[in-house]
């Protein structure tokens, strides 16, 4: 047996013209131009709940939902000017919130302080309990003269 070791493969020279398409210009990197943003970064809403027995003193007592407590102020006729409760001596809060009827609109001053957390919860908690302790119905002892224009 003999065996040719003619194991030589002719490899058919096959090289096809590969053309390497240039594909430069096809695919042009788009830069995606970030549209400019013209959408304002709105606040989450805030939402107010007034306690009319809120502060300790049975006081009305505006809570936000971000976690600020306001006392009233000043009451004027359609309008009611809370000032931030933690204005203190120590704490120089000069935050306020103006109420013209049901709308709160939040003053220029920014809190001096962190919010608390779950507020409108305590409040809650605290007016039911001391309202319970009264064992008397409710009673608004304040007369709210906010009439909606
Ligand atoms: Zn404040």
């Amino acid at each position: 047996m003999e065996e040719t070791q003619n194991s030589r493969m002719t490899l058919p020279f096959n090289v096809s013209d590969q053309q390497i398409i240039d594909q430069a210009d096809t695919s042009v990197t788009a830069i995606v131009e970030e549209p400019l943003s013209q959408t304002l970064i709105e606040e989450p809403q805030v939402e107010f709940t007034v306690f009319e027995e809120g502060s300790k003193r049975g006081k009305p007592l505006l809570v936000a939902s971000d976690g600020y407590r306001y006392y009233a102020k000043k009451r004027g006729k359609n309008s009611v000017l809370w000032f931030c409760s933690s204005r203190s001596v120590t704490c120089k809060c000069y935050a306020s919130v103006v109420q013209k009827g049901s709308d709160f609109v939040r003053g220029n001053n920014s809190h001096q302080h962190g919010p608390e957390p779950s507020l409108k919860d305590r409040v809650s908690v605290s007016v039911k309990v001391r309202k319970e302790a009264r064992e008397q119905p409710f009673k608004s002892t304040i007369e709210i003269e906010i009439s909606p224009s």
